[in-house]
């Protein structure tokens, strides 16, 4: 059975995280979206509030499932015996830092293989913080992200 990781902190998830997960779910026997908070990150929303969000916003994909962890993404993986990650491809500006991140992890556990993802060309451009930017100066959000995201971002 072939399991694929989607790590990623997901604060909170937009529409750019669930295209990359409907295509990994048609690609995949199983995958499990981990949760993580990113230290170089300052989270918005807590793992559990994440969790929540996306539970609600992948149920029609029967073989996606959820988790939070803490720690080397390597040793989570080494405990699900998965060896595959799934990372998204925006734009050039994100591969200098998912070259680093993919040849780390193969550095720290060989077996590891990084497969990249490329959503749908609408959402290129959309990232969580950008998000959180115009939420929090009222515009509008609809569109950009699930909506079990929408009324908790609105709130915060
Ligand atoms: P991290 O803090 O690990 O970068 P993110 O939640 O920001 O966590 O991103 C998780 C993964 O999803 C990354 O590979 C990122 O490039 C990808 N991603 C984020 N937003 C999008 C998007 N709009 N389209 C495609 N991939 C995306």
């Amino acid at each position: 059975m072939k399991i694929a990781v989607y790590p990623g902190s997901f604060d909170p998830p937009t529409n750019g995280h669930i295209d990359i997960i409907s295509r990994a779910a048609k690609l995949f026997d199983k995958v499990i979206i981990a949760i993580t908070d990113n230290p170089e990150k300052k989270s918005e929303f807590s793992l559990e509030e994440r969790k929540r969000m996306l539970t609600e916003s992948i149920k029609k994909f029967k073989n996606v499932h959820i988790d939070t962890f803490n720690g080397l993404l390597v040793d989570y993986m080494k405990k699900l015996n998965a060896n595959i990650i799934i990372r998204g491809l925006r734009a050039v500006s994100d591969f200098e830092y998912e070259f680093q991140l993919a040849l780390m992890n193969r550095r720290l556990n060989n077996k590891i293989e990084t497969v990249f993802l490329i959503p749908d060309e609408s959402y290129t451009y959309l990232s969580s913080s950008i998000v959180k930017e115009i939420a929090a100066l009222g515009g509008e959000i609809k569109g950009l992200v699930p909506e079990s995201v929408i009324e908790r971002l609105k709130k915060k």
